[in-house]
């Protein structure tokens, strides 16, 4: 029976993608050519050549095209999309004093939910399917009420990680109304999954104890920044080790400025760890960690951080991890005055750490991370007709990490449903969208008033100066006339 071409997948009892190359990110990382991706109800039913399909299925042409698995981000302040781009030159104080100290209280249960809203739409645009929301604003109930709102209301797969960094963890962990959250909102499905979320500081009296308690207690695991210059640092790491609170579920956001014994301690119980190598270098967490944590054996999955600063899309953090490791790699090997002729880091171990790395650091590996028989459907097609970029495709895995970006995305399925087609997300209404993302940023501008508004955005530049040069371009320019 052949498939109907693409027009109209509701109601469809089943997808194929027809005659792409086929990421599989299985074991053996598989790659299949002119191959079919058939999706039934919320699952791959089989990926091959010239696929039977039942009748009624819809069909995309995925020719010249490449399908991978979803991405998955390990780390993403959902809520600080609502303020997309104001950031972008901050460093992580002046991030810090804008949104801990000044400004994130004013931040009302309406704001999370738009940031939410705008940043899980953009998530599935760019392909990634699944995002956890590292939400550490949520200064009441409310606004945590509001966020989860926002995740269920958009198609995609989101672990909920919960926080707020305007009090202790271990006082709003041990609330009633944090528990009551629990109970009726987090039901632990592979559509929202469920992480507490707060940073070790390293006090030697270690108070956030008693959140990590609640957090076995809940059965939850626990998402933390760690490795961050002038943050938290190995006594973070060391507290957490002596007191038996670093468990394989535990995800170590940046692991960034941690010497070796802190990279050992992840090592040994299992821990895995969120690069997100282009907020690392903007913001001055630390170099970004893949090169350490490779030679440890830390298993390593992606993430983007924030809208504030960056671009939410995993193509720019697979790019820039990549950069940075083999920045890293040159660098470290000229100061022994040795050349690089090989390089360790190939672009389809970046492909594997935004699919696969971030499955398994959310314990989502039987469910996402891999096109293969039996999982949900979470399925990138990366084609684009009309973009002189997308042929001739020689390197798939190199292509998608150094030639590909969000805009070559051109379908998405999460859980089986197609979320985006030809280039448009279906059925989500943009309209809304930027309506209550607009009235965040006219509410933050009337509160903060202009001159704070663009004070934020503007924070003052160091001073500098050139330095000075022996040579003079006049006088070279004098010398090149004599000798003509
Ligand atoms: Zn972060």
């Amino acid at each position: 029976m052949p498939a109907t071409p693409a027009t109209d997948f509701a109601g469809a009892p089943a997808v194929v993608l027809r005659g792409g190359t086929v990421l599989t990110m299985d074991d053996r990382r598989t790659v299949l050519t002119g191959a079919d991706v058939l999706v039934v109800g919320q699952r791959i039913e089989a990926v091959g050549p010239a696929l039977e399909v039942p009748e009624g299925t819809v069909e995309v042409d995925a020719t010249g095209g490449i399908v991978m698995p979803g991405m998955v981000d390990t780390h993403r302040h959902m809520w600080q999309t609502a303020v997309r781009g104001y950031g972008a030159d901050w460093t992580l104080t002046q991030y810090f004093v804008w949104n801990y100290l000044e400004h994130g209280r004013k931040f009302r249960p309406q704001d999370i939910y738009a940031g939410n809203l705008l940043s899980g739409l953009e998530a599935l645009e760019a392909g990634v399917t699944t995002s956890v929301d590292w939400s550490h604003n949520l200064h009441t109930v409310e606004h945590a009420d509001a966020a989860v709102d926002a995740l269920e209301e958009v198609p995609g797969r989101f672990v909920f990680a919960y926080g707020n960094i305007q009090a202790g963890p271990w006082e709003w962990s041990a609330t009633p109304e944090f528990r009551d959250f629990v109970e009726r909102r987090m039901k632990r499905t592979d559509m929202l999954g469920f992480q507490m979320a707060f940073d070790v500081t390293g006090d030697p009296e270690f108070p956030e104890k008693a959140a990590f308690e609640v957090a076995r207690d809940l059965g939850v695991p626990v998402t933390t920044h760690a490795g961050v210059w002038g943050a938290t640092n190995d006594n973070g790491i060391r507290l957490m080790h002596e007191h038996g609170f670093m468990t394989p579920e535990t995800v170590y956001v940046h692991a960034a400025t941690l010497s070796d014994d802190s990279y050992q301690r992840i090592a040994a119980t299992g821990g895995h760890a969120s690069v997100a190598a282009e907020s690392e270098a903007s913001c001055g967490q630390g170099y970004p960690s893949s090169w350490s944590l490779r030679r440890h054996g830390i298993p390593i999955s992606l993430s983007m951080d924030t809208s504030v600063w960056m671009s939410a899309d995993i193509f720019s953090a697979m790019r820039s991890t990549l950069s940075a490791d083999r920045t890293r790699e040159h660098h470290e090997a000229h100061a022994g005055n040795e050349t690089v002729t090989h390089l360790a880091v190939r672009a389809a171990d970046v492909v594997e750490w935004a699919t696969r790395g971030g499955a398994r650091a959310l314990g989502l590996d039987d469910v996402t991370g891999s096109i293969e028989v039996g999982k949900k459907a979470d399925v990138v097609l990366v084609k684009n007709d009309d973009s002189p970029v997308m042929f001739p495709v020689l390197n798939p895995y190199g292509h998608v990490v150094m030639q590909a970006q969000r805009g070559d995305v051109h379908t998405v399925l999460v859980d089986g449903k197609v979320v985006k087609h030809a280039h448009k997300l279906v059925a989500a209404d943009l309209v809304r969208a930027r309506r209550v993302v607009e009235d965040t940023v006219s509410y933050l501008q009337d509160t903060l008033g202009a001159e704070e508004w663009a004070a934020g955005m503007s924070p003052d530049i160091p001073e500098s100066k050139v330095l000075d040069n022996p040579y003079t371009y006049t006088e070279y320019a004098d010398a090149s006339t004599h000798t003509r």
